[in-house]
């Protein structure tokens, strides 16, 4: 087991200004520990999907841009690298919005994922049989038109394929987006899962406080590109302003108040 007790991914005081005029990101700082699951919380435009294209070096096109601070990512500096260079470093982003290439296939999209690998065709289809098992709705739906999906389906697809490059560490943009309840729980187990077996590190960002704070070991809240808090999920949970304002929930309390405090039939998904 390695002893490398660096973060995998540590964004150190960085500021973002889009079009040289709006300062978006200011002075955010945030770490990922290898193997670790952390969650980027924040109500709507408060600069999360901006943080992690930062991360990924994706600004650009839209005018953006780093403009203080570094980003180290296993131990390199790679706030000036190329999004490609970054993908080949195992650094994957999976952007909120349905990118499928909808003309093609589910399969024909889940294989362009693959495309960089070169451990040959039984490490690719046994990739495609994982990804089968977590989203066996994407292996029905295999050969259609991705184009025809339904909203969660294409939300699936677009997370499989990201996870056929078979990254180190994926950047995910409000995985809970637009999808019915259970698909969330079942995209939150897949990374559980992904975590546990395979190493993969996440950084989830996410408006969904409760289900992020289930799965993440730790956690930053994000209010007008500002970190305002940050530290374990147990600890935000406890947090009256997580609670009330992310949680829909009330009052100051531990963990066993807040728990005590909610119907017997809702208690489980605390717990
Ligand atoms: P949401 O959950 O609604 O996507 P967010 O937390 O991901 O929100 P961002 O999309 O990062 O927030 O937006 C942060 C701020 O930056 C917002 O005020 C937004 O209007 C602004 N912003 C985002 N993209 C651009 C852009 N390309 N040019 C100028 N301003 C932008």
């Amino acid at each position: 087991m390695s002893q490398n007790h660096e973060p995998l991914l540590a964004v150190n005081a960085i500021d973002v200004m889009y079009g040289r005029l709006a300062l978006v990101l200011k002075s955010l700082s945030l770490n990922v520990p290898h193997r670790g699951v952390v969650a980027l919380l924040g109500a709507n435009g408060a600069g999360k999907t901006t943080a992690l294209k930062a991360i990924a070096n994706l600004l650009r096109s839209e005018r953006g841009e780093v403009t203080k601070g570094t980003i180290y990512y296993d131990g390199a500096r790679i706030d000036h690298r190329d999004p490609s260079e970054l993908a080949s470093l195992g650094l994957s982003l999976v952007m909120e919005g349905r990118h499928c290439f909808s003309t093609l296939s589910v399969e024909e999209n889940l294989r362009i994922g693959a495309f960089s690998r070169r451990d040959g065709h039984h490490a690719i289809a046994s990739s495609l049989d994982r990804i089968y098992a977590m989203f066996p709705r994407l292996k029905e739906r295999r050969r259609s038109a991705a184009g025809l999906l339904s909203g969660g389906e294409q939300q699936m697809c677009v997370i499989g394929r990201a996870l056929m490059a078979r990254p180190r560490m994926v950047l995910l943009d409000e995985p809970s987006m637009g999808l019915a309840p259970m698909l969330v729980e079942d995209i939150f187990r897949s990374i559980k899962r992904l975590n546990d077996d395979e190493d993969m590190t996440f950084l989830i960002a996410e408006q969904n406080a409760s289900i992020a704070l289930r799965y993440a070991t730790h956690g930053y809240l994000i209010e007008n590109g500002r970190v305002v808090r940050d530290g374990t999920a147990a600890t935000l949970m406890a947090t009256s302003e997580i609670r009330t304002s992310y949680l829909g929930l009330s009052g100051e309390g531990s963990r066993d108040h807040l728990v005590a405090s909610l119907p017997r039939s809702r208690r489980r998904w605390l717990s």
